[in-house]
């Protein structure tokens, strides 16, 4: 295996967490064996209602949608039609609703004319490396200046030093600037929508270089362990790093340390042909 990775904010975060873990995911493409977490189908359900009604404030779409409550209806539109609905119990959706209505009575409805990206996607190249990404908010704050905006459905820093370094929020910056170059002034931040608190700052160079260093030392220490991948150094190539981070990883039951667990398993995964599989792709890249 020795095509070039493409890369994303992401891929750079379940690397540093644990390199099994992105092997199965990245590198052999494993389809989960673990059901997504209840957390991870809130997160997502919230993160689409946010989506739906940006984006129909953005594109004007209905007379209602720049009201709040118009907004709210947009929202809930929104996740209704996202398939994380139909796997989560009826009170923990009724609680997301809750959850997006008083976010959103914090938050405000942004102005139709500085709304410049909903899910924006980009592709940013750097010394070789092809990064992917999305952003979930670009808003124009004022004639050479915006803001980017990443929603997370859990806790967030209280105070802005402690972003300074974010991965993915310097990888944005970036594309913004480069897609916008207009823009003298950057700021980006996270806003926490189940507490309906942000955190923000002005992004400096010193901010971007630091991040894309990061980034492209990831890819490249991925990128060295691919190439080595083997049945024999598949232990040294792609360590198993355990924590919290365990508890939602979705796959468990091809992860040593896991082995012999009794596990909840998604339906329609089996586990023996899929361990089969993963353990014939490995020996076939080496
Ligand atoms: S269970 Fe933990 S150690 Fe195993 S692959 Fe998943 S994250 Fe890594």
């Amino acid at each position: 295996m020795t095509d070039a990775l493409t890369w994303s904010p992401s891929r750079s975060r379940r690397w540093r967490e644990c390199p099994r873990q992105f092997l199965f995911n990245d590198v052999l493409g494993a389809p989960p064996a673990q059901p997504d977490p209840p957390h991870f189908l809130r997160g997502s359900l919230i993160h689409a209602g946010m989506e739906g009604a940006i984006r129909a404030v953005a594109a004007g779409k209905h007379r209602h949608a720049r009201t709040l409550a118009g907004f709210l209806d947009e929202a809930n539109d929104a996740m209704r039609a996202h398939p994380a609905a139909a796997q989560l119990p009826e009170p923990t959706v009724a609680d997301c609703h809750r959850v997006l209505a008083d976010a959103m009575a914090g938050l405000g409805v942004p102005m139709p004319a500085s709304i410049i990206g909903v899910e924006w996607k980009f592709v940013l190249r750097h010394n070789g490396i092809m990064i992917n990404g999305a952003i979930d908010l670009v808003l124009r704050t004022g004639p050479a200046s915006l803001r980017v905006l990443d929603w997370k459905s859990g806790k967030i820093p209280e105070r802005s030093e402690a972003i300074e370094g974010h991965t993915a929020l310097g990888i944005y910056s970036i594309a913004a600037m480069r897609a916008w170059r207009w823009a003298s002034a950057i700021e980006v931040g996270l806003y926490s929508i189940p507490h309906d608190q942000s955190v923000n700052l002005i992004v400096t160079r010193a901010m971007q270089e630091l991040v894309l260093d990061r980034v492209s030392r990831d890819y490249h220490a991925a990128q060295h362990a691919r190439a080595l991948l083997s049945p024999e150094s598949v232990d040294e190539a792609f360590p198993t790093r355990s924590g919290d981070h365990c508890g939602s990883c979705r796959f468990r039951s091809y992860c040593p340390l896991f082995g012999g667990s009794a596990l909840p398993v998604r339906p329609g995964v089996d586990v023996e042909k899929e361990r089969e599989h993963i353990a014939r792709k490995i020996t076939l890249s080496g």
